[in-house]
Formats: structure tokens, sequence, C-alpha cells
């Protein structure tokens, strides 16, 4: 993805030619930055042959989903729907596990049915409504028990995850008495121990705090977990002055914790794999000059991209087109939504923009189109994958008349 001659161009097609013939806005995602990150990712853990769990709620789009299967990474899944998509995009159920707080007994009974690989389970309470469906089924059921290992992910608070005040998880002292009673189990194997401390984690010294922390208590408890699972996080890079994660440095934190334990280990990545891979469209409807500040307003808004509203995320906005214009301005980037936090970003010394103008956001391969909804009934955009020269259709635009 870069400028040539001053137009943006993902793989071989330029912007622009998309936008005339999508009509804006619509998602647009690079198949080879998707192959890229995921080889990036072998060649950073591939040494302890990990099983790669694609964290299906960074990007629900069946296609997409089917591509990164064809790439070889099974599916973290956190409801019966994404279970149900990713079992339709032809994952092996072997190669999902199965996470999330609040999975209601329904959603645990059709996970036990297609035989995944793991559900792991995050309260007591579960654990008993899944050994009450072993029980009636007469089987066993192979489980993890995610463990909160209190480590603070310094990351934004709203995505953070692995702190005792947080819901996931269970703490150690539970996680210890539940291990214990599981042994003795006819219904429940416990087979892992899981931890996902957080999202857009920058910075390795928290994995190797959450790692301490699952070395103590495998330790503790002298108990061989055929699998350790330990979730994604990893962060990207926003914007040019974000830190980067030192995969090195967690991959080595990794190698030593395997020294001691031979657990098999999952990784269940969302945001490395996607985020930076797709980029945002959108036209300027208008510009609005109210003297202390000019709004561009775009076609795109809250309901394509919610992460700067929800959390305050900062996605950088590049213009399609470069001009050759001097004159800089400061512009605030918004969409159409009666809402005053829909809001994108406000910008400094950006090139001079006119009405019909294309821009669009950097980075919304993750938590972009998943997050994306109907409010102000809006129709959802379209997701179009583009590989060297050719263009795919991941997704349609939505028509009203289906969602009204
Ligand atoms: C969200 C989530 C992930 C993925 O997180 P990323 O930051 O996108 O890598 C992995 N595991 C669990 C349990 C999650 O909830």
């Amino acid at each position: 993805m870069r400028y040539i001659n001053n137009n943006y161009f993902i793989e071989n097609v330029s912007l622009q030619r998309l936008a005339k013939k999508f009509s804006t806005p619509f998602y647009c995602y690079s198949y080879e930055k998707i192959k890229k990150n995921i080889q990036n990712f072998n060649s950073k853990f591939g040494k302890f042959s990990p099983l790669v769990c694609f964290a299906i709620k960074s990007n629900t789009n069946l296609n997409l989903i089917r591509e990164i299967k064809n790439l070889g990474l099974g599916a973290d899944v956190v409801s019966k729907g994404e279970l149900m998509l990713a079992i339709k995009a032809g994952i092996s159920p072997k190669k999902i596990v199965f996470s999330g707080v609040g999975k209601t007994e329904s959603e645990l009974l059709y996970a036990i049915n297609k035989k995944i690989l793991l559900i792991n389970s995050e309260s007591e309470s579960e654990i008993n409504i899944i050994e009450k469906i072993a029980k009636k089924k007469n089987s066993t059921v192979d489980i993890g028990i995610r463990l909160n290992p209190n480590t603070d992910a310094k990351t934004l608070k709203q995505i953070s995850t692995g702190k005792k005040d947080n819901k996931f998880g269970v703490d150690e002292k539970t996680f210890i008495k539940l291990v214990s009673r599981l042994k003795k189990s006819k219904f429940l194997k416990v087979k892992c121990l899981s931890v996902h401390i957080g999202s857009q984690i920058t910075n390795h010294k928290p994995y190797e705090k959450m790692l301490a922390a699952v070395d103590k208590i495998i330790d503790k408890l002298k108990f061989k977990f055929e699998y350790v699972d330990l979730g994604g996080g990893m962060g990207i890079s926003y914007g040019k002055k974000q830190n980067k994660l030192n995969y090195n440095k967690y991959s080595n934190a990794i190698e030593k914790f395997k020294k001691k334990h031979a657990s098999k280990i999952i990784f269940e990545p969302g945001r490395s794999i996607i985020g930076d891979t797709a980029l945002l469209v959108s036209k300027i409807i208008y510009l609005k000059d109210n003297n202390s500040k000019v709004f561009v307003i775009l076609d795109a808004a809250m309901n394509d991209m919610m992460r700067p509203a929800l959390y305050g995320a900062e996605h950088q906005i590049l213009p399609v087109k470069k001009n050759k214009l001097k004159s800089k301005k400061n512009y605030e980037f918004v969409g159409p939504i009666c809402e005053s936090t829909d809001k994108f970003l406000s910008s400094k010394n950006f090139q001079k923009l006119k009405e019909g103008d294309l821009v669009f956001l950097c980075d919304v391969g993750a938590y972009g189109s998943s997050l994306s909804s109907n409010y102000n009934l809006r129709p959802k955009s379209p997701e179009i994958l583009i590989n060297k020269s050719k263009i795919k259709v991941l997704k349609k635009r939505q028509r009203l008349e289906n969602i009204i």
C-alpha cells in the first residue's frame, strides 16, 4: 500500500478506481499484507509449533476468514455465531477454541456437539454447566480454564483484560481449587491453562509478567497441561509515534517458559494478523468552517468504524490523491451521525481539501467492520479484497430495503 505518482494504491489497484467502481464508503484489504503478517507471525513463533487461532471477533467477514483458514490458521471464537462462521469457513473444529465470560448453556451444548478442541472456561458456574451437559451425554469434554494473572497489560484501560478488577478469567486461588477438583471428574478433562491480558499491547514486559504468573501457578499445582493458551493482544503501529512490540523479546520469554513446561502453545492473535491490512475509503460530503474549526464531514461514520468513538482510538487519515498545494490546514474529520463522538481525528497541517475529495482511514482491518452497525439506519459498507490486480468483493453494501 503506497502512493504511486501521488495516487494511493493497494497492491496494483488505485483507490480512485475502486471508489468509482463501488462508491464510498468501503473497506479495502490487501491479500499480500495478510499473507505477510501470518508469515511474520510464524517466523517469530513457529519454533514452538504453536496452534494459531485467529480471533474471529477482530474480523467476522466469512470470505476473509476463508482466506485466513487457507493460510493455515484455526479460530478463537467468543459466541455461537462466531463458531458457526468459523465452521462455515471450513476451519476444522480441532483448531477451534471457544472463549468468553458468558457462554450460555445452548452455546456450550452446540460447541460440545461440534467437538471443538477446547472450551476455555472463565468461571466455576460455567464449568458446572459444561459438566452437567457432558454427564447427560455420558461423554468427556476437554476444557481450558482461563487464569486472570492480575497483570497490567499497559494498554488502553478499555481493552485491558488481565487485572483482578477485570471480569475475565478466574483468580489464582479459584484456579487451583478448580483444577484440583476436576482431577477427579469423569466428564471433564482440564487440558489447558489459558490467559489473555488485553489488546494492543506494545511492550513485551506485561507478557513476561504474565508468563511468570503462569509458571508460578503450574509449579504450585504440579499439574501437566497439554496446552498453554497465551491469548493474543500483540499490538500494531497505528501512527508513526507508536511503540512497536518487540516480538523477539516475547518469543525469548516463551522459549524460557517452554524449557520448563512441555505444553503445546496456543496463540489467539486478531489485530496483529488483520489490523494493518485494510483501509476505509470515504468521500468528503461537506466542509464546514465554524470559525474556530474546519469540519470535514465524511460519508463514513462511527457506524462504519467505531474505535475512535468507543475508545478514543486514533486512526491516521490520508488523502487518496496528494495535491501540491503549499497551503496546509487544520481539520477535524467527522461523520454525519447525530452524536458528538462521531469524530475520527483532528489533524494538523493536512493538505488543503475540497468537497468531493477522497480520503482514507488507515489500519482498520481489526475491530473495524466487525464492530460496524446500522446506527442512524445506515447500511453497512462493502468489503473488497485486492490480490495483485484482482478485485474480489468479500461483502456487498447492505441494501436499505433489507435492513428496514
Ligand atoms: C479479543 C481476544 C483476542 C484477540 O485479541 P487481539 O488483541 O486482537 O490479538 C484473543 N483472545 C481472547 C480471549 C480475546 O478476547
